[in-house]
């Protein structure tokens, strides 16, 4: 992208006018209280926006909207094709105002808008098409049963689902997960994280625009110890739908078996290893891969490849190559395309980054990196770090940093590489290179987690299942299996013998 294009994004920047209130049954409304928060781009300090600040008060009003567009049928009688014209016609607006939806999360949480208009964006629309174009070809089962008798097994949706999402990725994790919702008939009430509202209220408008009725979809936001709190125990919401923190998602677990038993989705945290074979045919493509499933996002990505292992052998020579590959995540303003990379999401996230890298630095060797750069006035500017030789029992190969910091451990045997994998409480993704076919079905079949990509890094697709073993959670978003979380079995036995 060119300085004229970077200069068009900062006018655009300059042109959109926010609406930070809530939206509850087809309205914008601030909190009951009044309350309103200070919405602060992370890349240069600059509050952009006033959030309304919800409470338990709000979400009881937005649960009763939700009850009662599911209630009446507005949306959950009507037929899956109905339903499927409406959210095609939403993902047509979402293309209309991508550069807006792009510019609100980048704005939010210091992403490059280029990756937003590029991926998430682009990745949020396939979304709702493709859930949209799912739901009419759902097929319910006729099992056998005895003479003078029939059964229907149907699915059925669940009522109130409520979504709490994080800030890495805005849009594109709550298309995950409204989409298949919505699509099946449910209301949603859905709460983003705090920093990163705005896409998510705009969604909402243009879905009333796409005539998804009143009352179907409403966004509340407010901090998650009260707004998250008040979800989790009410006893209105039917299932709750979650990624973020591990922490938050045993909270959840707890609310829910303090309330009404709701059912969850957890997607929660990660830190998934990266395994290179001395036998990979093609190092220079692995290390540039490598580069790109640590660095990409600021390292802000839930199955980020934070943990590199590499047979002893290439270690040298395949270290070096990430290092060179890092460069291409360099930070830089947001705005500009030239930016690898954007601003970490706060302030006192990217204290929290820092910290690590200080203390990866003390206990192992450098490799490059870690400088804390100020743009634009703002710190929260973090270069791609590389660390090697950490102690095997560094708390930093198990916990996640969720920042731009790779370590990197070496390995002689494919048990040691397996075992050091496994060696964590987490079980979201893992990569493994290695041009032998029987290895990689090998390793893959023994590495404990979601998702294992095979010669490449974060594999990730609409039609393959995402989400965690251990504790990143349980439940998955994408493809078809994503409708479980939204809906129930309901078993209809005819007698007319
Ligand atoms: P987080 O602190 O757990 O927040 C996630 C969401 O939960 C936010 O909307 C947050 O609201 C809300 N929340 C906070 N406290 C709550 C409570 N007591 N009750 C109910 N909700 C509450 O996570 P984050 O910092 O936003 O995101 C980073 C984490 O998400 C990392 O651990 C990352 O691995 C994980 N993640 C996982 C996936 C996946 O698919 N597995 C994808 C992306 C991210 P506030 O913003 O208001 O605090």
């Amino acid at each position: 992208m060119t300085d004229t294009m970077a200069d068009t994004w900062h006018e655009r920047a300059d042109g959109l006018s926010i609406d930070g209130r809530a939206v509850i049954d087809g309205e914008r409304v601030a909190a009951a209280s009044g309350a309103a928060t200070a919405d602060v781009n992370p890349a240069t300090g600059a509050v952009h926006a006033e959030v309304a600040a919800l409470a338990a008060v709000d979400i009881d009003r937005a649960v009763a909207a939700a009850r009662g567009a599911f209630d009446d049928g507005r949306w959950s009688r009507l037929s899956a094709e109905d339903r499927k014209v409406r959210m095609l016609r939403l993902a047509d607006l979402m293309q209309l105002h991508a550069d807006e939806l792009a510019l609100l999360d980048s704005l939010d949480m210091g992403k490059p808008v280029r990756e937003a208009r590029e991926v998430d964006v682009p990745g949020a629309i396939a979304t709702f098409r493709w859930y949209a174009e799912a739901v009419d070809k759902l097929l319910d089962e006729i099992p056998s049963t005895p003479p003078g008798s029939t059964a229907l097994v149907t699915r059925e949706a669940l009522g109130v689902v409520a979504a709490i999402t994080p800030w890495n990725y805005p849009l594109e994790i709550a298309a995950w997960k409204l989409a298949p919702a919505l699509a099946l008939g449910n209301s949603v009430v859905h709460k983003p994280a705090s920093v990163s509202p705005l896409s998510a209220l705009r969604l909402a408008d243009l879905a009333l625009e796409a005539g998804i009725p009143a009352g179907v979809l409403n966004v509340v936001p407010g901090p998650g110890g009260r707004v998250g709190e008040a979800i989790g125990l009410h006893h209105g919401i039917d299932a709750l739908t979650f990624t973020g923190s591990t922490a938050v998602a045993k909270t959840l677990l707890e609310y829910s078996g303090r309330s009404n038993m709701k059912r969850l989705s957890l997607e929660a945290g990660g830190k998934s290893a990266n395994i290179v074979f001395a036998d990979c045919d093609d190092l220079p493509g692995a290390a540039e891969t490598a580069a790109r499933g640590a660095f990409y996002n600021q390292g802000e990505v839930c199955s980020a490849n934070s943990r590199l292992l590499v047979e002893r052998r290439v270690h040298d020579e395949f270290v070096a190559l990430v290092a060179e590959a890092a460069r291409a995540y360099a930070p830089g303003d947001p705005l500009d395309g030239a930016s690898g990379s954007g601003a970490l999401v706060s302030r006192s996230h990217a204290d929290d980054v820092w910290a690590a890298i200080t203390s990866a630095r003390a206990a192992g060797s450098l490799v490059i990196g870690a400088e804390r750069l100020e743009i634009d006035g703002s710190d929260a500017f973090i270069v791609p770090t590389v660390v090697t030789g950490l102690p095997e029992q560094h708390p930093l190969h198990s916990t996640e940093v969720f920042g731009p910091l790779l370590t990197v451990e070496t390995f002689e045997t494919e048990d040691e590489a397996v075992a050091k994998a496994n060696a964590t409480a987490y079980g979201l993704a893992a990569s493994v290179w290695t041009s032998s076919l029987s290895r990689a079905h090998r390793v893959s079949q023994r590495l404990v987690a979601g998702t294992v990509s095979v010669n490449t890094v974060d594999a990730l697709g609409l039609t393959t299942p995402f989400g965690g073993f251990k504790q990143s959670g349980f439940g998955r978003d994408l493809s078809l299996h994503a409708f479980d979380a939204y809906s129930a079995l309901k078993t209809t036995w005819i007698q007319f013998g």
